[in-house]
Formats: structure tokens, sequence, C-alpha cells
């Protein structure tokens, strides 16, 4: 590899030594690698002597799955950017890791595709870092995330050996699915150096509608009726009272009510109004104050934009906000809201709730002043009970983000021993010295 692409300067390494999360600990070295051949000689070396290797995308992962952090070397992929066959007929998309999600969008639609998964941060993660994260969006309750809309992939394991599992064909059946071993695995079961990503028509027609409610729990049962029917919206994106005091505040006004649900229709343009009334007529019922249905892209996009501002408007209210992505059956939704809402009371917490509703999966936001040791102290006793409450209710860690090092600790929460330790068998089959990102996902 040319000497310019290995990275070995304080300022140079101090790029790659956070993410999202936040920390940081500094890597011996940084590679950045340009294809597969680079990614399994730098493995090979690093098996042979035993230096952790640290997967990185963007860095934009909130949990510190891309934080060295037992030094070494950082493999960055984002020099790895070609979109190498693009095939409607199949359906299929054959990119390497370091093309950035919102790149591959625009490259599909113009020729009428999309690839599901759609995390906010798209125009700036790479479908490696998606992929590692089993990242998903808004349109993942009707399309799925990463582990729905993959076929192949090829990576380089702990040794340096490149291996590749799936087909380009939409059903196979041969053997392990190591392909959806591999997403989710935060980079410590192999390193991606292709992926061939499935690809979906874009609908030809698509309506956003508004529904305020009087009550969090009436927004919440309002979700449940809507699943249970058979329109399967593209988007149901739930807000409580504080985020909605966030919008309100940012200038954009709102009848009175303590939730917003914002969901999105899609359908070919004909099916479109049925398969909105389908939708509203399920949202009726207790506690519906409002509604308004977007006539146009310009009104779409204006109650897009104050859901997609919530995540970064949140830093006003403090400064930092602890952001979990839990996940509860549909069904439970009500006692998640209720649940969250004692917990605030009881730890004296400012806790802020939005997120991806129509899968169960609520960004539930801890707002805390680090610098106050009593708030650092409730937050981590009001985290312990969070994750209890929602493993009660048959849910489980993460809708998305993953567990990288942040929730590293609480997975016997929800594996069991022995599951644990079929992944930790797992693990050792690919990384036989335990070099890939070692330290996340399982613990200790
Ligand atoms: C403003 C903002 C909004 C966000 N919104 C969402 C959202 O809506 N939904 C969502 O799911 N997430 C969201 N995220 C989180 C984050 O963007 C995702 O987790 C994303 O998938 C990370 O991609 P990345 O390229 O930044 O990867 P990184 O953060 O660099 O890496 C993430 C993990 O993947 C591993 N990895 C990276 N590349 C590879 C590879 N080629 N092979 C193997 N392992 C690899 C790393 O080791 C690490 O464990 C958001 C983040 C921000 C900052």
């Amino acid at each position: 590899m040319q000497p310019e692409r290995l990275l070995l300067g304080t300022e140079d390494c101090l790029a790659y030594s956070y993410d999202n999360s936040k920390r940081s600990v500094m890597p011996q070295a940084v590679a950045l690698c340009v294809n597969a051949k680079e990614v399994a000689d730098l493995l090979r070396v690093c098996h042979e002597r035993a230096i952790p290797v640290t997967a990185r995308g963007r860095g934009t992962n909130t949990t510190g799955a891309s934080v060295p952090i037992a030094g070494g070397l950082v493999i960055s992929l984002e020099r790895m950017q070609r979109i190498i066959e693009i095939n409607t007929a199949d359906r299929y998309a054959v990119v390497e890791p370091g093309v950035l999600n919102g790149d591959l969008q625009a490259a599909l639609k113009p020729l009428g595709f999309f690839w599901p998964p759609d995390p906010t941060s798209a125009p700036f993660s790479s479908i490696g870092g998606n992929l590692a994260c089993n990242a998903g969006g808004p349109r993942a309750v009707k399309y799925g995330a990463c582990r729905d809309n993959i076929l192949a992939l090829q990576a380089v394991d702990g040794r340096g050996e490149r291996f590749s599992s799936g087909a380009l064909t939409s059903k196979h059946s041969v053997g392990y699915d190591l392909t959806r071993f591999l997403v989710g695995s935060e980079g410590t079961l192999g390193i991606i150096t292709q992926a061939t990503l499935k690809l979906v028509p874009l609908p030809t027609a698509k309506r956003a509608l508004r529904l305020l409610f009087a009550r969090i729990e009436d927004a919440a049962a309002a979700v449940a009726r809507i699943m249970a029917q058979p329109v399967t919206p593209c988007a149901l994106e739930f807000i409580d009272r504080e985020s909605l005091a966030l919008v309100r505040a940012r200038g954009v006004n709102l009848p009175a009510g303590d939730a917003l649900l914002l969901v999105e229709v899609d359908a070919e343009a004909s099916a479109l109004d049925a398969a909105c009334n389908a939708v509203l007529n399920a949202a009726q019922g207790p506690g519906l104050t409002d509604v308004l249905v977007a006539h146009d892209e310009t009104q779409t996009d204006t109650l897009w934009a104050a859901r997609k501002a919530l995540s970064p408007a949140l830093r006003s209210l403090a400064p930092k906000k602890i952001n979990e992505d839990v996940v509860v059956p549909v069904s439970r939704l009500p006692e998640l809201i209720a649940g969250v809402d004692v917990l605030a009371r009881q730890h004296a917490l400012r806790i802020v709730n939005f997120g991806h509703a129509g899968n169960g999966n609520i960004h539930v936001n801890l707002m805390i002043d680090p610098s106050d040791p009593v708030a650092a102290n409730a937050a981590a006793h009001c985290l312990d009970d969070l994750f209890a409450l929602v493993v009660s209710l048959h849910g489980t860690l993460s809708g998305e983000h993953g567990i990288g090092l942040a929730k590293r600790d609480y997975m016997p929460r929800a594996i069991d021993a022995h599951t644990l330790g079929l992944m930790r068998a797992i693990k050792t089959v690919f990384d036989p010295k335990g070099i890939l990102n070692p330290g996340k996902l399982l613990p200790l």
C-alpha cells in the first residue's frame, strides 16, 4: 500500500479516534484502503502480530462502535467509493463499502429504484457502516432495514482470508446465511469489501398525513390500530409533547395536542386515495384532534423538516443527550410510552421521545448535564430501568443503532447466557485471535 495512505501522525490519527458517541481513543495507525486486497494484506499482518483492527466507514454511529478502544489499526473504507454495477432487471446494485447511502440513492432515482435503508444520516454515512449496524430509518416499517435488503457480500475475516456469501438471485437456499451474520456484526466478524444490495422500484405516488392527538397514549394506541390493518404506511413516525414544544419553538404553527404522528403512504397513483383512507380510518379514535393531509411536495417537505430537525434541535435542551433506540412490539407501545413517563418522574430527568413508531422503535433521549454528578448518576439508573422495561415488554435494546460500546454491558439483559456463548463461538471462528473491533458488541 502506498505510504501516503498509511497515516501515522497524531493529527492525522486524531480524526479517526472518535465517532458520534463523542468517545475518543487514539489508534496507532490508520490505513486508507482502496481495494479488498489491501484490506486482506493488512488483516493478515495484524492477525500474525495480534494487532487490534477497527473498521471505519464515516464514524457517524452513536454507540462508540468505530472508536478504536484497543488502539492498533483503523482500516478506513472511505476511499472504496465505487458503484460497480446497477442491474434493474435483476434488481440489485453492487457497491464498495465506502459509497455514501445518499450517493447511491441519487444514482438509483433516475432509474426508478431505491435501496430501502434510509437513516437520517444517509447523506454522510457509508453503506458498509449501514450494513455493519443494520441501519434503518422511517421506511423500515414497510421496506425493512439493511438485513432485509441485502443479497450478497464479500468480506475479509480476522485471519486476512477473503470470503463471499449470498448470491445475485432474489432467492437461494444454499448453506448457512453468512450474509446476515455479517449484517449488524459491527465489524467484529469481518470487514465488508463489497455488497450486493436489493433494489426496490420507487412508488409512483406518495402522500404525507399529520395527525395530532390530545394525549401520548392516544397516539400510541392509534399506531397499533394503523398497523393492525392491511395498508402498511411507508413511514409512521411518532413525536411526543417535549419534541412538539421544540418544533413549536422553531416557529412551526401547530394546533393543540400532546403527540403527533407523521404518516406517509405510498402506492400506485390510482390506488393512493384508497390507501390513505384506510390509514385515516384506522387512525380515527379517542384523542385525535387534528388531521392535515399534504397535497404537494412542498407541504410534504415542510412536515418532514420538523421531524428531521428534531435530533439536532435536542442539543438546545441540555449539554448532553443519551440517545437510546429501544424497540418493542407495536401493540406494547402505549405501555412503553407510559413506562418512560414514570421513569422520567422517578429519576427526575427530562426525557424526550420520538421515532419510528411503526416498528415500535422509539428514540428515548435522556437530556442531562454531564457535569452534574446527580443527573449523571440518575441517568445511569434510569437506563438500567429502561432496558428492564423494554425487555419486560418483549422488546429489545436497539432497533437500528446497534450495541457498540454503549450498550455492550446490557446485552445479558436481552440475550441469555447460552445464546451469548454461541455468539462468542461464532466470533472465534471468524476471528480466532479476537483482533476485529475488540471490546465491542459482546460483553467481556
Ligand atoms: C445525525 C445522525 C442521524 C442518524 N440517523 C440514523 C437513523 O435514522 N437510523 C440509523 O440506523 N442510524 C442513524 N444514525 C447512526 C449512524 O449514521 C449509522 O449507524 C450508520 O450506519 C453508521 O455508518 P458509518 O459509515 O458512519 O459507520 P461507522 O460509524 O464508521 O461504523 C459503524 C460500525 O460499522 C463498522 N464498519 C464500518 N464499515 C465497515 C465495513 N466496511 N465492514 C465491517 N464493519 C464496518 C464499524 O467498525 C462500526 O462498528 C445517525 C447518526 C447521525 C449522526
